[in-house]
């Protein structure tokens, strides 16, 4: 099935063990990192167990990049997203009801709608995915409310469920098997390094200067995140004026647009892809080369993730965090602002971040340990790890 659907020739670690799994009934979780191959954990069962596979996702473009993927294989599949017609339901529906198997890709939001179910009675749920499954959880970052109302399916189809993420501290962990009710699950949590990314922290003034002189370096394609709209604009800008091919995305934009945008990234018409981080879940471009931010994320859970769309296909490829005294400051403000519940949050998900920023200590080390991951140092492919071994003395 493998080859002859997908063209691989082997599974990636861990993907053998939960399909197994997933494909026995049992309730799983899996944890793997960016890029590790979780969509092939449900699809691979949802085709063998048959009937239809219902996948709860975050991100309309995600579901779309599935669909089509799963199309291209000739696999049935239908992402309701938008505004769908009566014709266009009755259509899905008659599909759904002669195919051996379906996939239907929702929002969590549209659990609830009558259009879903109308178009899911009488049918036979083979299994039910969680994808993203992190924003169950309000420890973690992209919390979703509505991800909660999706353990509520199990009543009305008794399928087993599959929930994969590539964050999750132990708490966020905890939280997804309680919030969706899994029953007696398997949980298979493999390591989150990345070793072919190089992590660097670096404290800046000209932070112009210091991006110019990361893209002459590293030729490839490359993704810069800040965290305004105002500021993507101005990078983009300031890059293009450099005479860098660049582009910007934010949640600014007209749907539309967006999707213009990054057609035209993925395409390789445009090198640099300027954007908050309402740009990347779910883009499979695996030959990024860096990803470099230009202001503080909001987490270190999220940092992690849009670190780790660089160097898909383990080739080198560096991520890069500039810290400047302004976003440090922003950052330290978060902390004394709002209400005591947004300062208490604020302070679970900043401290994290500015430690791992500030201290002289291997990023990978830092990173991988706030997921409860212990790594041997020196890493040998961060930045402290490198200047330790400029150090060392020479035998
Ligand atoms: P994740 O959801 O874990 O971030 P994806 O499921 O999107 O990752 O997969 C990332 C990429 O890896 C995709 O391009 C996919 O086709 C590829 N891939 C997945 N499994 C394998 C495999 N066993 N062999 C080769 N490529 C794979
Ligand atoms: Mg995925």
């Amino acid at each position: 099935m493998l080859s002859s659907y997908w063209g691989f020739t082997s599974f990636r670690p861990g993907q053998a063990e939960i399909i197994e799994s997933v494909v026995g009934g049992t309730d799983t979780l899996a944890l793997l990192p960016t890029g590790g191959g979780k969509s092939l954990c449900f699809q691979v069962p949802g085709l063998l167990r048959g009937g239809v596979t219902l996948v709860l996702s975050p991100l309309i473009s995600l579901m779309h990049d599935q669909v089509l993927g799963l199309a291209g294989r000739g696999i049935a599949a239908f992402a309701m997203t938008g505004r769908v017609d009566a014709g266009l339901l009755s259509n899905v529906r008659s599909r759904m009801s002669s195919s051996n198997s379906f996939f239907l890709y929702l929002a969590p939001e549209r659990l609830n709608t009558r259009q879903f179910r109308w178009l899911i009675q009488g049918q036979r749920v083979g299994l039910i995915v969680v994808d993203e499954a992190h924003c169950i959880s309000s420890w973690g970052h992209d919390f979703r409310p509505a991800y909660r109302t999706i353990q509520q399916l199990r009543e009305n189809y008794g399928a087993p469920f599959c929930a994969l993420t590539a964050t999750a501290t132990r708490r966020v962990e905890r939280d997804i098997v309680k919030n969706l009710a899994l029953r007696s699950p398997r949980v298979f949590r493999y390591s989150f390094d990345r070793p072919n990314i190089h992590f660097s922290v670096r404290q800046v003034v000209d932070a112009r200067g210091e991006v110019l002189s990361w893209l002459d370096r590293e030729r490839g394609p490359a993704i810069i995140y800040d965290s305004s709209r105002e500021g993507v604009e101005i990078w983009a800008e300031k890059l293009r004026r450099a005479g860098i091919s660049s582009a910007a995305y934010h949640g600014g934009l007209n749907a539309g647009f967006k999707d213009h945008v990054q057609r035209r990234w993925m395409r390789k018409k445009v090198r640099v892809m300027v954007a908050t981080n309402a740009f990347g879940m779910g883009i499979d471009r695996p030959d990024v080369r860096l990803v470099l931010h230009v202001g503080l994320p909001d987490s270190l859970e999220s940092y992690y993730q849009e670190a780790g769309r660089a160097g898909r296909d383990g080739r080198p490829a560096h991520a890069v965090l500039l810290v400047s005294p302004e976003a440090r400051k922003a950052r330290m403000a978060l902390l004394r602002a709002g209400s005591f519940r947004q300062r208490i949050r604020a302070n679970r998900l900043v401290r994290p971040i500015l430690r791992y920023a500030e201290r002289e200590m291997c990023r990978r080390w830092g990173v991988l340990g706030y997921f409860g991951e212990n790594i041997r140092v020196p890493c040998g492919n961060c930045d402290v790890c490198g200047r330790l071994k400029r150090e060392a003395p020479h035998h």
